[in-house]
């Protein structure tokens, strides 16, 4: 679940945090909490009713508080005049206006009306060709991430990324609070995409944000920016949100389009850890329905697809976790070769859970782990289901344990192949070092 802290009070947060806490108790699940900050994104402020903009007339923003009219609207956005020069581009809602600066008088800033059309309150600006100075943490953000450090929240959205450096001042703020959340870097800005690499080394997760990605470069180049992301993310180990417009229709429709439909399955096929709903399930008409659809778009292609597994790549001989990460990818192929039915990895930190999963298997992956937050964080990387155990016996009576687990829960059965991965002597709490082979009897 995402909370979009673009919207709603703390109040209305807590509340959902809470109801999602219950069901996962309620069903024994262990959805993931995700926590979206806003980040710098400018916004018009409050606009008069009926307010449209023609094609070549003269419009302002200004940072002074005003009601918008047809000739001129408000920004709480201070810098606006300091960070745009005379040429540049404004997008408003996403692109449905276009504007040109013409001119910067004082705080005002003044353009051309590209493209017009209705101008509503609170609507997102957008400024493609601009170096826009704010902060990525702004004040609002601040207020809200301290909100979201008391709420058990596992995944932590940072918007409008533009390097690594953001992520690791986020990453101070939530290690000065005694919090293990993860963060994920949604990348939205044409800095981010040139900072693709060490914003990856540098986040926990990576969200394409196609909404305002969109709008920030040019949108024919985002189904391969997407594809590029996605690659990365994969071979990092890295889970992969694909955000945005995947079933844009369905807000208003029971049925998406079949443009939709395709775009959920190529989103798969690409090799995304998870897809995103907004509105669609936020503020639509069929909340159950889009859900629906999309489970079974996802299901058909993971079922037909080929091309989506066995990502075998070698690990980095460089990598200090070099021989760890060897033995994962060991224990992949394993998999593939005896046909085995799941992979079994134990974990305290997570770390064998994002690993096997880049791999994409086409065993079940079953973590198991006596961290019980992890449980839900893990939540959102590809293929991985999470049971909590935490008995301190033999590495053969933990496995013998597992067994029975799984097979109670109707994962594995007689004659199925599984392959366990272990750090043995399981007491030392080491890296994983072993791989089984086993049958279920
Ligand atoms: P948003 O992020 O919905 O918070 O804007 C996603 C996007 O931009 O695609
Ligand atoms: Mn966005």
């Amino acid at each position: 679940f995402r909370l979009n802290f673009s919207h709603g009070t703390h109040e209305d947060h807590a509340k959902v945090i809470k109801y999602v806490k219950e069901l996962n108790e309620e069903l024994d699940t262990n959805i993931c909490l995700l926590q979206d900050l806003q980040g710098p994104k400018i916004r018009v402020g409050e606009v008069d009713k009926g307010v449209k903009l023609k094609v070549g007339q003269l419009f302002t923003i200004t940072p002074n508080e005003m009601i918008g009219t047809n000739e001129k609207a408000s920004t709480v956005y201070t810098n606006l005049h300091k960070d745009v020069k005379p040429g540049d581009m404004i997008l408003i809602d996403d692109g449905k206006i276009e504007l040109k600066v013409k001119e910067v008088k004082g705080e005002d800033v003044i353009s051309e009306v590209i493209y017009g059309g209705k101008l509503k309150s609170r609507k997102g600006i957008n400024l493609p060709f601009t170096k826009v100075s704010a902060p990525c943490l702004t004040e609002k953000d601040l207020k809200d991430l301290e909100f979201g450090l008391t709420q058990d929240i596992n995944w932590i959205a940072l918007s409008f990324v533009r390097s690594a450096e953001d992520i690791h001042e986020l990453r101070e703020r939530i290690q000065k609070a005694g919090k293990n959340c993860r963060i994920i870097a949604k990348v939205e800005k044409p800095e981010a995409m040139n900072n693709i690499e060490s914003i990856i080394e540098a986040t926990d997760a990576v969200m394409v944000a196609r909404g305002d990605l969109g709008v920030e470069i040019y949108m024919e180049e985002v189904p391969m920016a997407q594809k590029k992301i996605v690659s990365l993310c994969n071979r990092a180990a890295k889970p992969v949100i694909i955000a945005t417009q995947m079933m844009e229709s369905m807000i208003e429709n029971p049925r998406p389009t079949r443009a939709e439909t395709n775009d959920v399955a190529n989103a798969v096929m690409d090799g995304a850890d998870a897809l995103m709903l907004s509105a669609e399930t936020a503020a639509g008409l069929y909340p159950i329905e889009v859900i629906r659809s999309m489970v079974k778009t996802i299901t058909s292609v993971e079922q037909q697809s080929e091309n989506l597994y066995f990502k075998h790549d070698l690990p980095a001989e460089d990598d200090e976790l070099f021989y760890n990460n060897t033995l994962v990818l060991a224990s992949c192929r394993l998999a593939k070769a005896s046909k085995a039915k799941a992979i079994i990895g134990m974990t305290a930190s997570g770390y064998t859970a994002f690993k096997l999963a880049s791999h994409r298997p086409k065993a079940n992956i079953f973590i198991f782990t006596s961290n019980r937050p992890l449980l839900n964080t893990m939540n959102l990387i590809w293929g991985v289901r999470g049971y909590y155990y935490d008995k301190e016996v033999s590495t053969d009576d933990t496995f013998a344990d597992i067994e029975e687990i799984l097979k109670e829960k109707g994962h594995i059965n007689m004659g199925d192949v599984f392959i366990t991965t272990a750090s043995m002597p399981i007491h030392a709490r080491g890296r994983t070092n072993t791989v089984k082979l086993n049958i279920v009897d």
